[in-house]
C-alpha cells in the first residue's frame, strides 16, 4: 500500500517536472533542457538559460503550466531511434549526451508526449494529468552543475513539489514556514545558545545558556547508565598515527580526521570515534567472563572534517559529543543486551514524549570479516527486533550496516512529523580482533569479546538541534537554562527578590532577577520572548503575604500558589523531567 502510494506520488512529481519544462520552453524558447526527475520533497529540472532567471521569473512559470496543462490529457509513448531522438535536439549537447549513451548499449528510447510538450523519458508519469496535476508550487532556483561535476557548465536548476490534494499541498506549505521559524540556528541565536566563529568552521561554541542543556542531558544519561551497569570512562583526544592504523581509520576514515604533525615525523589523529580508546581500556588488565557485560561509557569531544559545504548548524558539525558506550559480551549476551539498551532507548525518548521506531542495517558492500559471521549477526537482531517489534514491522535498510558489524539505528519524529536519525546500536565481531582483547571463558581458553557500540541521544550536538525546533525553544523545566524569572515591581521590592531568588538557587532552581528599569510589562514580555517556563512579578501584595501569582509560559491565566509550594512544585517536575508545566499545586 505504501509502495504504491509513493510511486504514484513520484509519478505525479516527475510529470510535473514535464509541465515545468513545457512552461520554460513556452516562455524562452533558446533555452536548453537537461533532466528532470522526482525528489523526496517535489521535483525539480535543470535548464541551461540563455540569459539569466530569478526568483521573480517563477510566479510567471507557474502560471504557464497551469495554463498548459489543461490540454495534457494523458502520457503518450513512443518508441524512436538515436537518429530521430537526435534531430529533436539539435543543439542541445546534454540532451544529444544522454541519448548518445542510451542508446550505446542498445536501449530502446522513448519519448512521452503530453499536449504539444515531448520530452525524452523512461515513463513514469500520472495517468490524467489535466486532472490530477493541479497542486505544485515552484519553490527555489538554484545552481547546478551538469551531472553534478564542477568540471562541467553551471545549470540552473528550479525546485518544485507537488501533492494529489490542495489540503496536501497547503500542509506542507505551512510546515515549511514552521520549521523556518523554528529553525535550530535561527533560535539558537535568539536564546543565546551557541555560536560559531569562522576560525573553527562547525564547531559550535556553547553559550553559558547552551551549555546548561549539555550538561542536564548529561547529568540525566549518567543517571540513568549508573543504575543500568555503565561504567564511564575518559581518553585522550589525541592519538599518534598507530592507533589508528590498528583501528583501521587510517585506511578507511583517514579523509575525515583531524591530522596533525609535530616535529620531524610525529603523526596524530584527532579522535574521530572512541572506539579505540575503549578497545585500550578493556585491553588494560586481565578479563574474565565474569567481568562481561562490561559497559564502558563517554562523552570525550570527537572531531571530524566534515565537508565545508555539507555543515549545518548543529545537525552537522565538526566537533561534537556523543553518548557513548561501548559494551563488550560474549556471543550469547548479544540478545540481553540489545534488550537493555533498547530499554534505556525507551526512558529517554519518553522522557521527551518523542515518537521513534527501530531500523535494522544490513550486511554493506565493503565489509571486514567473514559472511559467515556477518550472517549469524544479521540472524541475532533480526531475532531481536521479531520480538521487540513484530515480524515484518520494523524497517530494513539493506546494505546500510556499518563496516564492522550490522546494526540497528533508532528514528525519531519530531514535532513537525520530519524523520530524525538519532541512536545507533551496532554490533562489532571485528575491531576487538583487530585490538587482540581476550577474556577467559569459564573452561580457561581465552576468547574473543564481541563490542556493542552504542549511543542514544546520537551526537549530543545534534540531539539538542533536533530537540530545539522540536520544542521550538520552549525547553522542559528540566532542561531550561533558566528555569524562574523574578520581575521585580520597584526599587523597594529589589531586596525581597534578591532573596528569594537565593533560597530558590539553594533548592536547585535556575533563577534570574530583572530588576531593571523596564516596567512589570516589557520584563514580562521579555521573559516570555526567551521562552523562560515560570515569571513571577514580585511587589507590595507579594511582600506582605505568602502568596506568588506565578505566569506559566504559555499559558494565559495567572495562578496564585504559596513560595514553599511553588518551591516544592518546581523539584517535583525537575526530579520528574516532566515535559508539562501545568498544573500548579
Ligand atoms: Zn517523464
Ligand atoms: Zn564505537
Amino acid at each position: 500500500m505504501k509502495e504504491s502510494n509513493n510511486e504514484s506520488l513520484e509519478n505525479l512529481r516527475h510529470s510535473a517536472s514535464h509541465l515545468l519544462a513545457a512552461a520554460v520552453m513556452e516562455l524562452w524558447p533558446d533555452t536548453k533542457r537537461t533532466i528532470g526527475p522526482a525528489i523526496e520533497t517535489g521535483f525539480y529540472y535543470d535548464f541551461d538559460f540563455s540569459k539569466p532567471i530569478s526568483d521573480s521569473d517563477l510566479p510567471a512559470i507557474e502560471k504557464k503550466m497551469h495554463e498548459l496543462v489543461k490540454s495534457w490529457k494523458r502520457f503518450e509513448r513512443k518508441e524512436v531511434s538515436a537518429s530521430d531522438a537526435k534531430k529533436e535536439y539539435q543543439g542541445n549537447p546534454y540532451k544529444l549526451e544522454l541519448i548518445d549513451e542510451f542508446s550505446k548499449d542498445g536501449q530502446k528510447l522513448t519519448f512521452y508526449t503530453s499536449g504539444d510538450y515531448t520530452d525524452l523519458c523512461r515513463g513514469g508519469h500520472c495517468e490524467h494529468p489535466s486532472k490530477d496535476l493541479k497542486h505544485f508550487k515552484l519553490m527555489s532556483i538554484a545552481g547546478a552543475y551538469w551531472r553534478g561535476s564542477e568540471k562541467n557548465q553551471m545549470l540552473t536548476r528550479i525546485y518544485g513539489t507537488a501533492f494529489p490534494s490542495k489540503k496536501e499541498l497547503d500542509d506542507y506549505l505551512a510546515m515549511l514556514e514552521e520549521a523556518k521559524k523554528r529553525d535550530h540556528r535561527k533560535l539558537g541565536a535568539e536564546l543565546e545558545l551557541f555560536m560559531f566563529h569562522e576560525t573553527s568552521p562547525g564547531s559550535p561554541y556553547w553559550l553559558p545558556k547552551g551549555l546548561v542543556l549539555i550538561n542536564e542531558l548529561v547529568q540525566f544519561w549518567r543517571e540513568e547508565h549508573r543504575m543500568r551497569g555503565y561504567q564511564e570512562i575518559a581518553s585522550p583526544l589525541v592519538n599518534k598515527r598507530e592507533l589508528w592504523q590498528i583501528s583501521g581509520h587510517w585506511d578507511h576514515y583517514k579523509g575525515d580526521m583531524f591530522i596533525a604533525t609535530m616535529g620531524e615525523n610525529e603523526v596524530y589523529g584527532l579522535k574521530p570515534m572512541n572506539c579505540p580508546n575503549a578497545m585500550i581500556v578493556f585491553a588494560s588488565k586481565t578479563r574474565s567472563y565474569k567481568d562481561l557485560p562490561l559497559r564502558l561509557s563517554d562523552t570525550d569531544i570527537l572531531h571530524r572534517y566534515e565537508l565545508s559545504g555539507t555543515l549545518g548548524g548543529l545537525l552537522r558539525a565538526r566537533s561534537f559529543r556523543q553518548d557513548d558506550s561501548h559494551n563488550f559480551v560474549t556471543e550469547d549476551q548479544i540478545a540481553d543486551e540489545y534488550e537493555r539498551i533498547f530499554e534505556i532507548a525507551e526512558r529517554f525518548y519518553g522522557v521527551f514524549k518523542l515518537q521513534f521506531r527501530y531500523r535494522l542495517g544490513t550486511r554493506p558492500e565493503k565489509f571486514l570479516g567473514d559472511a559467515a559471521t556477518w550472517d549469524r549477526a544479521e540472524k541475532a537482531l533480526t531475532s531481536i527486533l521479531d520480538k521487540k517489534v513484530g515480524t515484518g514491522k520494523y524497517e530494513i535498510a539493506e546494505k546500510d550496516g556499518a563496516f564492522y558489524g550490522p546494526k540497528v539505528d533508532i528514528i525519531m519524529k519530531d514535532a513537525l512529523g520530519r524523520d530524525w536519525q538519532m541512536g545507533t546500536i551496532q554490533l562489532d565481531f571485528q575491531q576487538p580482533q583487530r585490538f587482540g582483547l581476550k577474556y577467559t571463558a569459564p573452561d580457561g581458553t581465552a576468547k574473543t569479546p564481541i563490542a556493542i557500540h552504542r549511543v542514544i541521544y546520537g551526537s549530543l550536538e545534534r540531539f539538542i538541534g533536533i530537540i530545539t525546533e522540536s520544542f521550538a525553544g520552549s525547553f522542559p523545566l528540566w532542561l531550561s537554562p533558566e528555569q524562574v524569572r523574578i520581575a521585580v515591581v520597584g526599587k523597594d521590592h529589589r531586596a525581597f527578590c534578591h532573596d528569594y531568588a537565593r533560597t530558590l538557587m539553594q533548592a536547585g532552581i535556575r533563577v534570574t532577577v530583572d530588576d531593571s528599569n523596564e516596567t512589570v510589562g516589557n520584563k514580562i514580555r521579555k521573559a516570555s520572548n526567551e521562552k523562560i517556563p515560570f515569571t513571577l512579578v514580585i511587589g507590595d501584595k507579594e511582600m506582605k503575604s505568602e502568596e506568588l501569582a506565578v505566569r506559566t509560559r504559555g499559558a494565559k491565566d495567572v495562578v496564585p500558589t504559596t513560595r514553599d509550594r511553588f518551591i516544592s512544585m518546581l523539584q517535583q517536575k525537575i526530579a520528574d523531567r516532566a515535559i508539562d508545566l501545568t498544573p500548579l499545586p
